[in-house]
């Protein structure tokens, strides 16, 4: 399946604060003079041509050419990318929606869009001799990271916060990972693997401290350029935690405009978060935060009280001409019947969240009813059940 990709040109690792560069053939985690990310950049010198998509391959490896990996042996694939964009018609017609759609990333291995960065995060480990991987998470990195490790052969820990839906816990030990729960929310799971790494060489592939985990949550936008034709929509709702996925789609575009592959004018980015932990809505409002003291959500996955790559996202809103907004945790739920009853989707409550945003955007008048609109379903419903469904 892989051996007609073709891998990329020259890469390396920068600092997205101070601009030093790093060799991506060593361990790299984020840059420890300014403890901010690394990003990965290519040299794409001679890379103009179309050719360089591998479209016979219906995984996000098809785009392997703008992804750091230098040898196919390394790719540990489980199938992911390449999910469908639905058109929103019953919604879209109930609402006066003239160009609605829905990424579905529910329909990617293990449940959600976690099992791209994973994918290639996990491949990047192997790649570099990695034999154990750690990752804190509020849910779907767990699950995903469990079983890339599993198809890689490499030892797994995942830290999770225990009020996690059961399901979630589950799957983790079945694909044999170690499983630790902790008090708290996903940045209590952080400090839990500071004290791990501090007795053992484990690889810490927490979300945009490792730079390969973005890499591959940018493929969404690269499908999302290649399923529109290479025109881009005119706004994309995100639903946000730690801002991979925001900040991914982002550098897919600028990539994709240095490539040719596409021009003129790119969407506004919404980071979409729930009234209950909001970090990055209220950064981008310049407001103080009210409180500290953040809850979980029943879209586990907004429930990311610091991003580590929150500059990044200010960055990608910005220059967007985007917005960030929150809903409360009953219009989550509502928009999960609404959406599931109306179009046949179980979407997650993150998927969900960016629906009832968009209506609330509408109404302000933010974005207009007949622009064309993408929303990011990040992952499937099926997991979700203990929070979504009434007894
Ligand atoms: C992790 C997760 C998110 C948040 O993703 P980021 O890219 O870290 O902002 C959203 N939805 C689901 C279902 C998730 O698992
Ligand atoms: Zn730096």
């Amino acid at each position: 399946m892989f051996e007609t990709i073709r891998l990329s040109p020259q890469a390396f690792l920068l600092c997205s604060h101070c601009s030093r560069s790093f060799d991506l053939t060593n361990r790299q985690s984020y840059c420890q003079h300014c403890e901010k990310p690394l990003l990965v950049k290519y040299d794409l010198t001679g890379f103009f041509d179309k050719d360089l998509l591998d479209s016979d391959n219906l995984t996000m490896w098809r785009y392997a050419a703008m992804l750091p990996i230098r040898d196919r042996d390394h790719i540990v694939s489980l199938g992911e990318g390449m999910t469908p964009m639905l058109p929103l018609r019953n919604l879209g017609y109930n609402h006066g929606f003239d160009q609605l759609w829905l990424k579905d990333e529910g329909q990617n291995p293990t449940g959600s869009f976690k099992s791209r960065g994973i994918s290639m995060a996990v491949s990047k480990a192997l790649e570099l001799g990695v034999t154990d991987c750690i990752v804190p998470t509020a849910g779907n990195a767990g699950g995903a990271m469990s079983a890339y490790c599993a198809a890689a052969g490499i030892r797994a820990t995942v830290i999770m916060p225990k009020n996690t839906p059961q399901i979630f816990k589950d799957e983790c030990r079945l694909f044999g990972a170690e499983l630790m729960l902790v008090d708290g929310l996903i940045d209590q799971c952080g400090k839990e693997i500071t004290r791990i790494k501090a007795k053992k060489d484990v690889y810490d592939i927490s979300t945009m401290k490792e730079p390969y985990r973005l890499e591959g949550k940018k493929t969404m936008g690269y499908e999302i350029a290649e399923q529109m034709d290479w025109s881009l929509p005119d706004v994309i709702l995100y639903p946000t935690g730690g801002g991979t996925g925001l900040i991914g789609i982002w550098k897919a575009f600028q990539e994709l405009l240095d490539l040719g592959w596409i021009e003129g004018k790119l969407p506004k980015m919404i980071a979409v978060q729930s009234e209950n932990c909001s970090p990055v809505v209220e950064a981008f409002h310049k407001r103080q935060s009210i409180s500290k003291n953040y809850q979980g959500s029943i879209a586990s996955g907004l429930a990311v009280p610091r991003a580590f790559g929150q500059d990044l996202i200010m960055k990608a809103l910005r220059e967007s001409g985007g917005f960030a907004t929150t809903v409360s945790e009953s219009e989550i739920l509502k928009g999960v019947k609404e959406i599931t009853r109306t179009e046949g989707v179980l979407v997650s409550p993150e998927g969900a969240a960016v629906w009832m945003a968009l209506l609330k955007l509408t109404n302000a008048g933010y974005i207009k009813r007949d622009e064309k609109i993408v929303l990011l379903n990040t992952g499937s419903g099926y997991k979700y059940f203990e929070n979504i469904v009434e007894n």
